[in-house]
Parts: structure tokens; sequence; C-alpha cells
């Protein structure tokens, strides 16, 4: 960090940040220019609140040179690898999470789930506490909908997904899931965040539709700073004046988030788009950019799905798509 003192500002000003920085346990400089004097500072910020020093007279602004996160960066720790324990060790080799946006019955979710795990895709995904616009859309079967998906998860020997929206609900999350999943709405809940960073139980965090990448960065630094290490980030896209797609997505943020931190990335191209014509070739996109896996919405009649059938793939869609991106992978490999 970098604090910046005024033009003119007045040496008692001066004495009173140094005294503060001492104070707090922190190294610094002070070089005196024509214009302005510039003081580095070196140490621990996470142990006091340094935006004081903005507020304090004298000085001019504050500049940032290390960013806000550490846990969750690459200077910590060059990989994180999470071994789900079927053949699916995320962050090592690319993996599929697939599914429908809702889980909307057990006969409609073994069906799907019987023709991916035959493709090979090992993680199942399924709303069943669903955040709706609209009080009248479909909410999503809540508990039924937990335990059809551990059933049905259970039955192709695949790992599941769903998304908590209220802490409320942990026990069950805890119970019926391999994989907690954070929505758009939830990414600076910080209580939720807090109480998911104490179970041992990986976390899958999305994007919010209004956060930076330090912003997302630093909610997957609650989960971890609260002990809970495997957290995987999950790009989605955000809202942006442009609504011809559902979210705006900018897929260079996949190899950005990976050079900034060590967490495995997903891409999800469905809510990302919110249009299923769009969904394979820019999933494929991701794949080329180095993403660690990819989480897509597929239902074996889109059309008639209870929630976002307009952005869902059909299973055969999907089936080709799959096909596809395992040649990706390879050059992707092989290029690495
Ligand atoms: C979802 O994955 O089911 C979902 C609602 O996604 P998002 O939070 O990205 O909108
Ligand atoms: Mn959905």
């Amino acid at each position: 960090m970098i604090i910046v003192l005024k033009k003119n500002a007045p040496e008692e000003y001066l004495d009173t940040i140094k005294e503060t920085l001492a104070a707090n346990g922190m190294a610094f400089d002070v070089l005196k220019g024509v214009n302005f004097t510039l003081i580095p500072v070196v140490g621990d910020f996470t142990q006091s609140d340094m935006g004081r020093f903005k507020a304090m007279p004298g000085v001019e602004k504050i500049i940032n040179v290390s960013r806000p996160y550490y846990l969750v960066s690459k200077d910590n720790k060059e990989k994180t690898v999470i071994d789900l324990g079927n053949g699916v060790k995320m962050g090592e080799e690319l993996f599929f999470i697939s599914g429908p946006c809702s889980v909307e019955g057990a006969e409609s979710l073994d069906r799907i789930a019987s023709f991916l795990s035959k493709l090979g895709v090992k993680i199942l995904r399924g709303g069943t506490y669903k955040l709706r616009t609209s009080p009248y859309s479909f909410q999503g079967l809540g508990e039924e909908g937990l335990k059809i998906l551990r059933d049905v998860s259970d039955r192709y020997g695949m790992k599941c997904v769903s998304e908590i929206v209220d802490v409320r609900n942990l026990d069950l999350f805890m119970k019926y899931t391999d994989i907690i999943q954070v929505g758009v709405r939830n990414m600076m809940n910080f209580s939720l965040l807090k109480e998911l960073g104490r179970v041992d139980k990986p976390v899958l965090l999305k994007r919010s539709l209004s956060a930076k990448i330090d912003d997302f960065l630093l909610s997957a630094e609650y989960l971890v700073a609260e002990g809970n290490e495997n957290v995987i980030l999950c790009e989605r896209g955000i809202q942006t004046f442009d609504d011809t797609t559902r979210s705006t997505v900018n897929i260079a943020s996949i190899p950005l988030i990976k050079s900034l931190s060590h967490l495995p990335v997903v891409f999800d191209p469905s809510h990302s788009i919110g249009a299923a014509k769009l969904v394979p070739v820019v999933a494929e996109a991701a794949v080329v950019l180095g993403v660690d896996g990819l989480m897509i919405e597929t239902h074996y009649n889109p059309s008639n799905a209870l929630s976002d059938g307009y952005q869902t793939i059909s299973l055969p869609t999907f089936e080709k798509l799959h096909g596809r991106i395992r040649k990706l992978a390879q050059f992707v490999n092989e290029r690495d």
C-alpha cells in the first residue's frame, strides 16, 4: 500500500500517520518529492483496518499494490485439486456438471442421469430451492427434490450439486448433496458464506451479477478463511446494459481468474447466455481457454422443462458437444 500525502500537508499530519503505522506494526518509508510525499507501507493488512488512513488529515489517496485477498490467491498456493472420490479430481482433469435446471421428479431426473452417466458425466446438477423472479414461478421441490437428487445420483454412481438459498437448510444439504452451490443472488451473503466455510463439503461459488473479479475472489476468501479450502469458482457472466444475452460474459475472465487464484474454475454457459443455441460453441471456447469444468443445463425435452428451458440443451445436443469437448480437452492438455 502507498499513502500519498496532499501537497503542503503539515509535518504534524505526517507524524500522526507515522505513529499510527508504527502502532499497527507496519514497516514504512517516507519519500519526499517536489509535489507529493509518498509513504510506501508493508505489513499484515488483514489485522487492521487500513481504509482508515484514507480519512486521516493530509492524505490525498491510498494506492493498493497488493490484491485484497490472500488465501485464495496464487501467492498462497499453486493449485487446489478437489477429489470427489468417484474419479473426479476437480482442478486436474476437465469435468462436467450437468442436469436440469430444477429437479422435476424422480422419473425425469432418472432419465437425464442415465443418459449423462453413460457418457461419463460424473456430477449431476439439479435445483431444489429455486430463487425465481416471480413468486408464481416453479419454486422447486425442496427437500423432496434433494432426496430424489441423492437417490438418482447414487443409482448412477454420480456426485451431485444443488443450490442452497437459506442457511436454515444447511443440514439438509449436508445430508443429501456432495457439493453445495451458492448462486448469484447469495455470493455476497457473507453470513451464509461463513457458515459454509465451516462445513466439510465442497462449495461451488457463482460469480454474482454485479461482482468484479476481486469481489468474487473476496467471497471465496470468506469460505477459505473459515477453513473450507474446497471451493470451486463458477463464472457465469455479469449484468450489463447489453441484454441481447441473459448476462454478459467476458470469457477472458477464465484465464484471468486462473492466473489470480489456485481454485478450480467452472464455466456455466447456460446461465451466462440464456440461449440454448449458443451454449455449445461458447462452452467449447471456455475449454480452449483452459477452464477446469463446465456446468451445462440439459433435459430430454427442454421445451417442457419447468425452469430455464430456453437455455437448456437437449440430451443428443449434449452428447455431440461432449464428444467435441473431449477432443478439445486433449488438444488443450497437449498444448499445456
Ligand atoms: C443455477 O445454476 O441453478 C442458477 C440459478 O444459477 P445462477 O445463480 O448463476 O443464476
Ligand atoms: Mn437454471
